[in-house]
């Protein structure tokens, strides 16, 4: 609750509109979550300006508004207006005012001040504190895991004056951020749970970040209680440095317990605590926690009880109530009678592997333990080897290993490296496909009712988007899982490493490759055109997320292509379209490519360099009936019989399949095309009447796949039509295909410019008027391409902004003059969707004078991938 009395003298803000309301429920600061009577605050973030959205807040029923002085001038009457009605405070800074807020209502209410931080586990700590206390006293948590020095004060908006304490969680992901946290909120007891390496990003060394979480213990006053774990030698160190004199310091330790006696069942953790001074006999030690880990968040919960004067059986008793929270090893029902253990909240090094040891040790004899872990973000230069830590602890906890995403990707690779068998790991990049993929392996109805999948990742992996398609009851998500407001659903966190940069949908790609199949049917088999990096979108995930939707074969231009998905463990047999030099040819053996042949030469070649390595390599022949590029002409039917019978004779070489490719499949005439198919159907009858058909007969590209059903054959090679471009503006693909890629930018810089004016090289663009401006930092050397025609236009707050002038290298400018809300940072779709504006790689193509294929393989690799 939040008194405008309290929230303006603390803030000294103004009271620009009276408003009708002198209470409010709580703070907002996001629009999508807020709630009718709370208060908007408009808040500056990293991304957005909450500024932006006060007209929404408005609409949605906010009764008050917390906004800066700064912006007011430039709000639209219309916006004035709305806000007349409100009451409304003006403030410099908000976040400032928030803290101020915070600071001033703990004063004022003075409940006694417990704070929590550490590592991890301090969500989970700081509920299990509240139910204890709560049971005796009125008592206040700090809401969802709001723990930085902009949730705690947001969360603070829901004290109220009878509220006796208050348990908050301190976070930081800066340096000094626990300190001032500290300075706000004046707790009278602290704990850390633990010190592990998970904000090293943001801290550098282990040292940095032991001193940050100790400011918590130093911010204690003289009667103050500080708690920890006895055995944690890194915040006994951190204890010893700091040389406390104030507060008293209390350590716990699992000793207390009679941990001989543990049980650990799905109902939760169960044993006794050892008499001691607190209690003369021995108490039931229990909650409904899994994983031993929680064994210190309930002990942690009973001193603070027992120190606070609750007596020590009814704080036990208290305890044995505590529940697992979403996202954070809860237990649900899953499909085909498994179990799941949901731990999608966040993820970090320890909490991975206290996941999976709850995995192992929650899984019955006849059950199968099966991990799907998602990317563990925040790690800085430890990111790559904390991925592969765990990987090595697979063996030991896992039966089966889904990894979802691209660091994840590397548990896969250091489990098969730490000797976990290579066909129990599932590499995935969509939430779909893991899902999937676990589905399948669940379906094993000798193994129903023993199963237990962990889900777990951080944040931004979203990996409770998996938990939901495995739960037997996907209707009660909203209720069991984590981030499920409407705003949380619409929220998409990329991380590009720079402010230009792809974002490919690979669900997407899932989604066409299925669309695909259907269209062909089980017969058939589709071999996904991977080459030119998957024509721009990234060959490795690609290919994952194709053969996990239906294709079976892949193919590439050159030997080369074939190598990052061959040291990736990827063994669908892959085809090498292009000419292979015979200089290449033991590498193309090494890798176990799959090649394209045209000419007895190149047979006898491969064939050598097989026998070398002693290997057996399968082979295409190449027909060109029509192309007129690459393969035998269909009119020297004698060289191409010939050639499959000397490919027969060979040793090392075996003839798996034939093929031709078409020139105009995508045109309206189908005529030439038809001629192709017949001339190839002519060839494919002589070699059947011959007994020497070979297995795999294939001819049709994406467009030939829609417009031309008859050149199926045993397998169709789609590129375009899996990325979700239409193959030509005449021949298009079904409903349901949807395009994959998006490419975008940031603005850097927005300006005026008088009229007379130059912009950019060669000055080629004079300003006829004064002209308002936006930078971009996109150029030719990203594929934003310069001449003989550029991009023409650019999206910015859904409307078209003109280029003006020329595209330089790294940067280009544009015209905003009609877009007033233009401003530094802005989002600028270049190939996309921007609210219900659209541009399309056929529109820039057509703009350009090219074709789309050529627009999105040109974006180079400079310009990072994001999914
Ligand atoms: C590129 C290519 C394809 C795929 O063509 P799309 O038009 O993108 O479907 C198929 N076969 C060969 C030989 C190719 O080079």
């Amino acid at each position: 609750m939040i008194y405008l009395e309290h929230l303006l003298k603390a803030t000294h803000g103004q009271l620009r509109y009276q408003g009708k309301q002198t209470r409010f429920d709580a703070f907002s600061h996001d629009t999508r979550q807020l709630i009718p009577g709370e208060m908007f605050v408009a808040v500056r973030g990293e991304r957005d300006d909450g500024h932006n959205y006060i007209l929404d807040a408005i609409r949605r029923g906010a009764t008050g508004l917390l906004v800066e002085a700064r912006t007011l001038n430039t709000f639209p009457d219309e916006l004035l207006t709305a806000m007349a009605h409100i009451a409304t405070i003006v403030v410099e800074d908000t976040r400032l005012a928030l803290q101020q807020y915070a600071q001033a209502i703990l004063q004022i209410w003075h409940p006694k001040v417990i704070a929590v931080t550490g590592s991890v586990g301090k969500t989970s700590t700081k509920e299990a504190i509240a139910t204890v206390l709560s049971n005796s006293f009125s008592t206040f948590r700090s809401w969802q895991n709001y723990n930085d020095l902009l949730g705690i004060p947001l969360s603070l908006g829901r004290l109220e004056p009878h509220h006796e304490y208050a348990v908050l969680e301190l976070g930081c992901d800066h340096p000094g951020e626990i300190a001032e946290l500290c300075r706000i909120v004046s707790p009278q007891i602290g704990v850390i749970t633990n010190i592990t390496p998970i904000e090293l990003q943001y801290f550098g060394t282990f040292d940095r970040l032991a001193a940050e979480l100790g400011a918590l213990p130093q911010s204690l006053p003289a009667d103050g209680y500080f708690l920890f774990e006895d055995e944690n030698a890194a915040i006994r160190a951190l204890i010893e440095t700091l040389q406390l004199s104030g507060p008293t310091i209390a350590t716990f330790s699992r000793q207390e317990l009679n941990l001989s006696q543990l049980q650990t069942t799905w109902s939760g953790l169960a044993t006794e605590l050892i008499p001691s001074a607190t209690h003369a006999h021995k108490l039931p030690f229990s909650s409904h926690l899994l994983g031993t880990h929680h064994l210190n968040t309930m002990l942690i919960a009973y001193h603070i009880g027992v120190q606070q004067g609750i007596p020590a059986a009814e704080t036990v008793q208290a305890l044995s109530t505590v529940e697992p929270m979403a996202g954070r090893l809860y237990p649900l029902a899953g499909v085909s009678h498994a179990r799941l253990l949901d731990d999608t909240h966040n993820a970090s090094p320890a909490s991975m592997e206290a996941g999976l040891a709850t995995l192992a040790m929650l899984t019955p004899a006849n059950g199968r333990r099966i991990a799907i872990l998602g990317d563990m973000l925040n790690l800085g230069d430890y990111e790559a080897e904390a991925h592969r830590a765990i990987g090595s602890l697979i063996p030991r906890y896992a039966d089966y290993l889904i990894t979802r995403g691209e660091q994840a990707a590397l548990i896969a690779e250091a489990a098969r490296q730490a000797g976990f068998p290579a066909d129990r790991i599932n590499v995935t990049y969509t939430h779909e496909d893991a899902a999937q993929t676990a589905r399948m392996l669940l379906e094993d109805a000798d193994r129903q009712h023993h199963d237990v999948v962990l889900i777990k990742g951080s944040e931004v992996a979203r990996m409770e988007r998996v938990s939901e398609m495995l739960m037997d009851q996907p209707a009660n998500a909203p209720e069991l899982l984590v981030r499920q407001t409407p705003g949380w659903k619409q929220i998409v966190v990329t991380r590009p490493q720079r402010p230009t940069w792809l974002e490919i949908d690979l669900s997407a790609i899932g989604n066409n490759t299925r669309l695909l199949k259907q269209l062909i049917g089980p017969q058939v088999q589709i071999m996904v055109s991977l080459k030119a990096d998957a024509y721009g979108h990234g060959a490795l995930k690609v290919a994952r997320t194709v053969l996990h939707n239906g294709a079976t074969m892949l193919g590439v231009a050159t030997v080369t292509e074939a190598i990052p998905l061959h040291d990736a463990g990827i063994d669908a047999p892959i085809l090498v379209y292009g000419y292979i030099p015979h200089w290449q040819m033991r590498e193309a053996v090494r890798l176990g490519v799959t090649a394209t042949l045209y000419s007895s030469e190149s047979a006898k070649a491969l064939s050598r360099a097989a026998q070398a390595l002693d290997k057996t390599v399968k082979v295409h022949i190449k027909v060109d009936t029509g192309m007129g590029r690459l393969g035998i002409r269909h009119e020297q039917i004698d060289e191409i019989v010939a050639l499959v019978r000397e490919i027969a004779e060979l040793p090392g070489i075996e003839l798996e399949g034939i093929y031709t490719h078409f020139a105009s499949a995508d045109a309206e005439d189908q005529t030439h095309a038809r001629m192709q198919l017949a001339r190839f159907q002519h060839v494919l009858s002589v070699l059947t009447t011959q007994g020497l058909r070979p297995p795999l007969i294939h001819a049709a590209n994406s467009a030939a796949t829609v417009a031309l059903p008859e050149a199926h054959f045993d397998m169709i090679r789609p590129g375009i039509a899996v990325y979700g471009l239409h193959p030509s503006p005449l021949v298009r693909l079904p409903e349901g295909f949807r395009a994959a890629l998006s490419f975008k930018t940031q603005i850097s810089q927005v300006k005026w410019i008088p009229a007379g004016e130059c912009i950019s090289y060669g000055c080629t663009y004079i300003t006829e008027r004064p002209t308002k401006t936006a930078v971009l930092p996109v150029g030719y050397a990203d594929g934003f391409r310069r001449s003989p025609r550029n991009w023409g236009s650019v999206l910015i707050r859904g409307q078209e902004a003109p280029i003006l002038g020329r595209v330089c290298m790294d940067q280009c400018v544009v015209d905003v003059t009609h877009i007033p809300e233009a401003r530094m940072g802005d989002e600028v779709v270049l190939i996309g969707r921007q609210g219900n504006a659209s541009l399309t790689a056929e529109q820039i193509a057509e703009r350009l004078g090219s074709l789309h294929c050529e627009v999105t393989s040109e974006i180079l690799a400079r310009v990072p991938r994001v999914n």
